[in-house]
């Protein structure tokens, strides 16, 4: 028997979510961000389920190489646009759009030499002062690119700052506006966050929207709002079993360090999943985790294979139980279970996205067709 830890991929969760998106922007195309191998998901598994995007969004050349494999025609964006010149040949090949956001990348392709002119989505800094032309610079830009022969049509993008939170987006919307107002070409604003809280608006809407990890069913502004409020569906479940169970008397510690003493007698459950599994070694104890369907605390420090739980709360658990690390539980009296993975992450002082993208390659995966797990 293999190691008992797994984890179910729910290709109708990203369906629905994929949907989701749809009915928050409803005359906006989407790019489906599949970058970090879909949050961790898998390409080719999140790929079926979403086919029916407009488009995929990515960083890597290799990545969008593998989607053409899986016979995607459709537009591929490069969110990073090329790294160097040479990359421009693959873009041509492979016909993908790029983000250009720095002037040697214009330079670059103003040197090259391609039979079919390039798609381009020329990005804006509008106060996130990570990738972009600043707002005054931005003209100029676009009136290069859009003279270039190499260039079909630019495209006109930007990335907020705080979508998810209380500065919210005013500021970068009016920048953008600001100066586009007189430029033509299709607009891509909205991350998860703008499309779930501010896609309403079709001056944020734009031509395209860019959900990345509302597909996979986590919450962009946990804890403001839970996955469930937004109508959003774990696409993923990490999954194991009890494979011993201790009990313990007033005093024994637990694990590395023996961060836990218990407080009374006590029984712990030992569960398959560590951190060289992806599982955050930082977790605290009273950090989530389901036991049958049934929340329960960890108990002292994460290793490297293991980890620990109070089974306090569930007497009946032994070895072989089902433990829910995140995502959907098992139905108890008819009821499904599920612990968002938002939550954990919360516990552990950092959020769902980092968890799914951290997911282990040493981690047995299925794919379920169906909802239920
Ligand atoms: C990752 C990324 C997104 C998706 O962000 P989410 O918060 O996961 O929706 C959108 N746009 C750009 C430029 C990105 O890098």
């Amino acid at each position: 028997m293999p190691r008992p830890l797994e984890a179910l991929i729910h290709l109708d969760s990203l369906r629905h979510n994929l949907q989701r998106a749809r009915e928050c922007a409803p005359d906006a195309r989407v790019w489906s961000v599949v970058k970090a191998n879909a949050y961790g998901h898998g390409l080719r598994r999140v790929y079926e389920a979403l086919r029916s995007t407009d488009g995929f969004a990515l960083l890597d050349i290799a990545e969008a190489q593998r989607l053409r494999e899986m016979d995607w025609r459709g537009p591929i964006l490069l969110l990073e646009g090329v790294f160097e010149a040479r990359d421009l040949e693959w873009c041509s090949r492979l016909n993908l759009w790029h983000v250009v956001h720095r002037n040697e990348q214009i330079d670059w392709i103003a040197q090259h030499k391609t039979e079919w002119p390039h798609r381009v989505f020329l990005k804006m800094n509008t106060g996130m002062n990570r990738l972009g032309f600043r707002p005054e610079a931005f003209r100029s830009a676009w009136a290069r690119l859009s003279a270039l022969s190499q260039v079909d049509e630019v495209s006109l993008i930007t990335h907020f700052s705080d979508a998810d939170s209380p500065r919210g987006i005013a500021h970068q919307v009016a920048a953008f506006h600001e100066f586009t107002a007189d430029l033509s070409g299709e607009r891509s604003l909205c991350n998860s966050a703008a499309t779930l809280r501010h896609a309403h608006d079709p001056l944020v809407r734009g031509d395209w929207i860019r959900p990345g990890v509302m597909l996979y069913g986590a919450s962009p502004d946990y804890p403001e709002h839970d996955a469930g409020h937004w109508g959003l569906q774990a696409a993923m479940t990490l999954r194991s079993r009890l494979i011993a169970t201790q009990n313990l008397r007033a005093g024994d510690t637990v694990g590395y360090g023996s961060r836990f003493t218990a407080p009374r007698d006590m029984r712990i459950g030992v569960v398959a999943c560590g951190y060289a599994d992806g599982y955050p070694r930082h977790a605290p104890d009273g950090t989530p985790v389901l036991v049958n369907g049934i929340k329960v605390p960890i108990v002292g420090r994460v290793s490297m294979d293991m980890l620990e739980v109070d089974l306090s709360l569930v007497p009946d658990a032994d070895i072989g139980s089902e433990v829910t690390l995140w995502g959907k539980g098992p139905t108890v009296a008819g009821h499904p279970t599920r612990l968002p993975i938002d939550e954990v992450a919360l516990h552990c002082g950092t959020i769902g996205y980092e968890l799914m993208c951290a997911l282990s390659p040493r981690v047995a995966i299925e794919v379920m067709e169906s909802a239920s797990a």
